[in-house]
């Protein structure tokens, strides 16, 4: 496929000069079953869509972690469901086609902008998915930058024997120095230094996959999602995706809304350490989704006191605006008012 194949890589399908319609996604990665925090994401997502009247696009990101488990994107699909939210497109699948992240890489390539590199395995597997909180991301300090390889990217996937054959590298973006900016819905302007922070991140990893920076942003583009709505770990990431859109010509969404993450009382990202706080597990325990949606809706700022609700109830009492900018954190107290719903 030869890299000017790329215009097909667009925001919507409208006529040029008519704006996009607006539309956002889920993308959630099947790498285990919702967790409160992700669940509550995805709500405050539907109902900013649905307030907005934004499509809502689907998308599972199966190339996101080497962690992907079998049968955990049918369970996310199926619990958002019971949940009460729906969505307007059939889901993607990320690992379907990667022909359009190989044209992606080919123009980077032609345009000079990617470089091989050779340096230290967990760093460059930690680019398979997308970063969480507490991750510790190190910069990079250019190693691989002026070495003369002589080497093309190549796509495969893990099972490809070519990937071998590549000698496992992996590309990295030549990050310009200085700021890129973006306007976040809570946070007002938001100037990111890539360069500083991460340096030249991997766009592709040593298996033969788009890393999770670079696919996201030609999903997005090719989906026309015009506003994200994530969690707040993402924002730095936002600054990557940006020079992307920057060099591959695509349009960026022209909204971002991160939101702040549901904390355990230890301070630290909602997950496994904290019990388990999954959704499946509240619902096969016997809990209600009128009453997840309440503890949710509780955590959002749209309702002052928990108590049970439908996900139509909360778009319609939800306020962007009127939601905490702190994490909101995840106790006994929430736990013990879940179950009070199973007696
Ligand atoms: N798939 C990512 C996650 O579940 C979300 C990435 C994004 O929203 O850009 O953490």
């Amino acid at each position: 496929m030869c890299a000017d194949q790329i215009p097909t890589i667009q925001s919507n399908q409208n006529e040029p000069n008519e704006s996009p319609s607006p539309t956002t996604r889920f993308a959630p990665s099947p790498t285990g079953a919702l967790h409160l925090g992700n669940a509550r994401t995805f709500l405050i997502n539907w109902a900013l869509a649905r307030q907005g009247g934004e499509r809502i696009v689907f998308r599972i990101e199966d190339l996101d972690g080497p962690r992907v488990k079998p049968g955990a994107d049918v369970q996310a699909i199926e619990t958002m469901r019971w949940l009460g939210l729906d969505w307007d497109e059939e889901p993607l699948y990320q690992r379907q086609d990667l022909s359009r992240y190989q044209v992606a890489i080919n123009r980077l390539y032609e345009k000079g902008l990617v470089y091989p590199c050779q340096c230290t395995r967990k760093d460059i597997e930690a680019a398979q998915s997308a970063p969480n909180a507490g991750d510790h991301e190190m910069r990079y300090p250019g190693i691989c930058r002026d070495l003369e390889g002589g080497l093309k990217p190549e796509l495969g996937d893990e099972s490809d024997e070519r990937v071998g054959a590549l000698g496992g590298v992996a590309w990295r973006l030549r990050v310009p120095e200085g700021e890129i900016s973006f306007i976040d819905e809570l946070r007002g302007e938001v100037r990111v230094d890539v360069q500083k922070g991460v340096g030249d991140f991997v766009i592709a990893t040593k298996l033969g996959l788009p890393a999770y920076q670079l696919a996201v942003v030609l999903d997005d583009a090719m989906q026309g999602v015009t506003h994200v709505v994530r969690g707040h770990d993402l924002l730095q990431s936002t600054g990557r995706q940006l020079w992307l859109y920057k060099f591959l010509e695509l349009e960026p969404p022209t909204r971002y809304t991160h939101l702040p993450l549901i904390a355990g009382e230890d301070g630290r990202r909602l997950a496994k350490r904290h019990g388990d706080t999954r959704v499946d597990h509240y619902r096969q325990s016997g809990v209600r989704s009128e009453r997840i949606i309440g503890l949710l809706a509780y955590w959002s700022g749209a309702i002052e006191r928990r108590q049970e609700m439908s996900a139509v109830e909360f778009l319609e009492a939800f306020d962007l605006m009127k939601m905490s900018r702190e994490e909101m954190v995840f106790g006994p107290r929430d736990h013990a008012w879940l179950m009070a719903g199973t007696l």
